[in-house]
Order: structure tokens, then sequence, then C-alpha cells
């Protein structure tokens, strides 16, 4: 049995004339950049993560790079964010001259410690970057109520999270503004590269639109400074079909994880040697599972054991931001960050695409268990 971590072409098999009518539409208007097809996606998310405003753009870094710029983010401020996330989240912030300041994470939720965000703001602080890491949402009340007594901004990056929800409210319409992220392997992935920035605030709105078309609102006129930051139609087109999938999608995943949960209990696996993720257990959150990630001693030997199976995993991530060598200069030695640094040497991600049949999550689990095994047999003789 070979089981990939996503199978992209099972989904495609299910909605193949969806994408096709809508592509050749695209391709009939041979209207290519922004336009009506990326008008309505906005809609389409915009309503869907309720918030006033969607803007595309061409990628989830490129919604975080014109999210922060458009709060000034500059040389000498600061934003605060996670250390154990995708390398866009801290890139972002960098590329702007300013400076991460990284907070560690709760080993429960792979989130931002908010009880730790306090002590890591300074006068230069501009704003705070929850990342909702695998599809459960960052820790908001205590967050925002934070933000709201020192006066800071909060930028969602919800590349991981479309569809997940905090205490009743979907991901990308807490924050000032929301970042989301269509690389084909996110939960509403595109055919290439694509991203979306919500908010619901009018003044943020416009200064995004205006930054993803080079500063200008009238052409040739560049009021600021920004970039090509624009979605493609193709991509929008795309997306408003996958858009109509993606509760069914998100449920299939949640399953997927319920399922999991129950094998790896009944084969003895759980809670030790493998810490299964643990789901929000407030009324009105929603965990969406982009990734099902477990802890594992000996993780690097497990992962090679059960590729050999027929089981592809991923670690996400295996090196945490502040140990990025383009960060050298921020000074963080090892320990610097502990929880971080041990999610980097125990997570696993596991096969959790809605399309995941029975006895393949089965064999996942079977593998896993023969692994274990063979390390007690060793173990006694
Ligand atoms: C994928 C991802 C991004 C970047 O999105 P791209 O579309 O690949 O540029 C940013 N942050 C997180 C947490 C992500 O998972």
């Amino acid at each position: 049995m070979d089981i990939p971590l996503l199978d992209l072409k099972a989904q495609y098999r299910t909605i193949r004339d969806e994408i096709q009518a809508a592509v050749a539409q695209v391709f009939e208007a041979q209207s290519f950049i922004l336009g009506p097809h990326v008008e309505r996606c906005e809609r389409d998310v915009a309503a869907y993560v309720g918030a006033k405003h969607a803007i595309g753009v061409s990628s989830g870094t490129d919604a975080l790079l014109a999210a922060l710029m458009a709060l000034d983010v500059g040389p000498g401020d600061e934003v605060i964010t996670s250390p154990y996330t995708f390398f866009a989240t801290g890139g972002s912030i960098w590329r702007l001259g300013a400076k991460p300041v990284f907070v560690d994470i709760d080993p429960d939720t792979f989130n931002l410690r908010v009880e730790d965000v306090e002590k890591a703001i300074t006068p230069r602080t501009k704003a705070l970057l929850p990342v909702h890491l695998f599809g459960r949402m960052a820790e908001m009340d205590p967050l925002l109520e934070i933000a709201r007594r020192r006066g800071l901004p909060v930028v969602e990056d919800a590349a991981q999270a479309i569809g997940a929800a905090y205490r009743g409210r979907a991901a990308g319409s807490v924050g000032a503004i929301g970042c989301f992220s269509f690389f084909p392997s996110k939960n509403l992935g595109g055919a290439g590269d694509g991203g979306m920035v919500t908010t619901s605030d009018d003044g943020l709105a416009e200064r995004l639109r205006m930054l993803r078309a080079h500063g200008s609102k009238v052409k040739y006129d560049h009021e600021i400074v920004g970039g090509n930051f624009r979605l493609d139609a193709l991509q929008a087109a795309v997306i408003s079909v996958k858009l109509k999938h993606l509760d069914g999608w998100s449920a299939a995943r949640q399953r997927n994880a319920a399922r999991y949960e129950r094998l790896f209990v009944e084969a003895g696996l759980s809670p030790a040697p493998v810490v299964l993720p643990m789901s929000p257990s407030e009324p009105g959150d929603r965990h969406v599972f982009n990734q099902f990630v477990i802890r594992v001693p000996r993780r690097d030997e497990l992962r090679s054991f059960i590729d050999e199976l027929g089981v592809r995993t991923e670690v996400y991530y295996p090196i945490a931001l502040h140990r990025q060598t383009c960060f050298a200069s921020l000074g963080l030695g090892p320990g610097s960050f502990p929880q971080s640094e041990r999610a980097s040497a125990e997570t696993l991600a596991l096969p959790i695409y809605p399309e995941l049949a029975d006895d393949q999550a089965a064999h996942v689990v079977g593998a896993i268990g023969r692994f274990f095994a063979r390390c007690m047999e060793r173990h006694d003789s």
C-alpha cells in the first residue's frame, strides 16, 4: 500500500468537470489579471470568512508582506510572532527591515503562548502576528485583549486555517487583517500560487488594494510604493469552485482525525508512545486539520521505517525560525525557545487528506505499531 501525505489527484477526480468549465471561461475571456473572476472570488472568500473585504494576492507570503506594509511596518519596528511556523511568517517581517520577536509555543497546541506575549512587547512593537498552525486557531481572546490594551494591530497568519473558528469567529475575521494561502497543499488550494487578505477596515482594504498593484489606485499614478501582488484570474476561478466544497472537506479531515484517535488508542499506542494532537474543546472552536501532527520518540527512525511500508509523512518544521541561518544575527542560540525546538525534533505529520480511506488509516497506524513493537523487542533482548 502506498499512502501519500496528500492526494490531490483523488480530490481532482471529484471536481474535474467544474474546474475544467471554470478554467475554460477564463480562457474564453482571455482576461488573466484581476478582473471579474478575481472580484467574484474576493466576494466569495469575504462572505465565507465573514470579513467586509477580501483582496486577492499572489501568495500567502505576499498576503503577509502586504498586510505588514499596509500597517507601515518598517526598519526599526518589531513584530511579535511564533518561531514554530513556515518560514514566510518570519521572512515577511524581515524583508521589511523589521525584527521578528519570537514568543515560544504552547506544547499542546503548537501555537504562540499568549501568556508570554506581553513580556515581549517593547516601545518598538508594531504588530502581533499569531499563526493558526496546522488548522487550529491561536488563543485569540487573551491576545486581542493585550492588543487592545497596548494599541497594537493583530495580523492573523491563517494560511493553514481557512474554515477554522475560535469561539464561533472564523479565522481571518478576528484580527485587523487575515492572511490566507492557496498553495496547493493548503485546505483550499489553487492550481499554483495564490493568496488572499481579509479585513473589515475600509482604510486598510483600500491600502491593500493599492499595495498589490504597485501602490496605485489610478493606473500609472503611484501614491505609495507597493508590489505586484495580484491574484491570477485562473487561480481565482479554481478557488471559487473549490470553496463550495471546503466545508465538506474540512468535515472529512475532522472525521479522519477522530478515526486516527480511535485507532491509536485501540492499538495501545496513545497516550504513549504516540502523543496525538489535542482538539480544542470550547464551544464554537473548529480545528480544520490542515495537518495531523503527532509527537513521537525516535521520530526520524520511525519516519524512515514507515516510509518503507509506503506511508509518506513530513516534518513540519525541522528547524525553528530562530535557528535559521539567515536569522543568525538575532543571536538566538539553542535553548532560546525550548518548546519550539522540542517540537522540531518530535513532530511528524501523517496523511489526513479528506479522501483518506479506512484501510489506509489502519495501515498508517499499523505501520507505526510495528515500529514500536520492534523497538520493544530489541529492548527486551
Ligand atoms: C503556506 C504558509 C505561508 C505562505 O503561503 P504561500 O502561499 O506558500 O506563500 C505562510 N504562513 C504559513 C503558516 C503557511 O503555512
